[in-house]
């Protein structure tokens, strides 16, 4: 038996799962307002001052044996094919933790017919499975607002992985205006397009401002602007 058949022929794995949701609207990004259903994985390699899901991965804060669970891929492919919507949104927390389990995630869906998004951080290449999927990646390099030392969110080798990919789209989360120039700068250096700008905040009023505040230089950048919907509509709550 080959080493490819005996790849094949292995079960499907389990993920990590803090929650599963949807159909709801995808909020942020290229595909803000389309109907997605989302699958959250636990755990993250950041952490980030302003993150919005620290139950993914703030164990001093929250109890991991209840916000998570294992869930085998086969159930959630189960959960995601009853469903009409055919866009899957896996986020976090970070995906990629647990890469393995989701390139068998990504391959079941895809054969089920679904069209696939996957967010991440950008700090951990996707390897060779995903890479080759269809899966559309939006990388959300965190800028020096997140808090986080240069040398734990900017990882160019990674970074530069995916600008080689061609199904991949790139967010970034600003606070203001100075958020603008460190994102310049790492267009110029990897080359990065195309670019979402998003506004950090968890209520409609300050999500609003920031967006209000760097609309225009966003457009003078020829940058896309995105509001992060589920804000906008339901506030900082989970599950939608
Ligand atoms: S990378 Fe995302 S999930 Fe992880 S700490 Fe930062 S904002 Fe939160």
């Amino acid at each position: 038996m080959t080493q490819a058949t005996l790849q094949s022929a292995a079960p499907p794995r389990d993920l990590q799962v803090s929650e599963w949701f949807g159909p709801t609207f995808q909020g942020e990004g290229a595909s803000s307002g389309r109907l997605a259903l989302f699958v959250r994985l636990a755990t993250c390699n950041l952490c980030c001052g302003w993150c919005d899901t620290p139950f993914t991965w703030d164990w001093s804060r929250f109890d991991r044996s209840a916000e998570t669970r294992r869930v085998s891929v086969a159930d959630l492919v189960t959960w995601a094919a009853g469903s009409e919507t055919t866009l899957v949104v896996v986020t976090g927390g970070e995906p990629l933790l647990q890469r393995d389990g989701l390139a068998d995630l990504v391959a079941s869906l895809a054969t089920a017919g679904k069209r696939l998004e996957i967010e991440t951080n950008g700090t951990l290449v996707p390897g060779p499975a995903l890479a080759a999927s269809t899966a559309q990646f939006n990388v959300g390099i965190k800028l020096a607002n997140s808090g986080l030392p240069e040398n734990r969110r900017i990882r160019p080798d990674v970074i530069r992985t995916f600008a080689d990919m061609a199904a991949c789209v790139w967010k970034f989360v600003v606070r203001d205006l100075a958020d603008l120039d460190e994102l310049s700068a790492l267009e110029a250096r990897f080359g990065l397009a195309p670019i979402w700008v998003m506004p950090e905040g968890t209520d409609a009023e300050s999500t609003l401002a920031v967006m209000r505040s760097v609309a225009d230089e966003v457009l003078a950048r020829g940058w896309n602007l995105t509001p992060r919907l589920h804000i906008l509509l339901w506030g900082d709550v989970r599950g939608r």
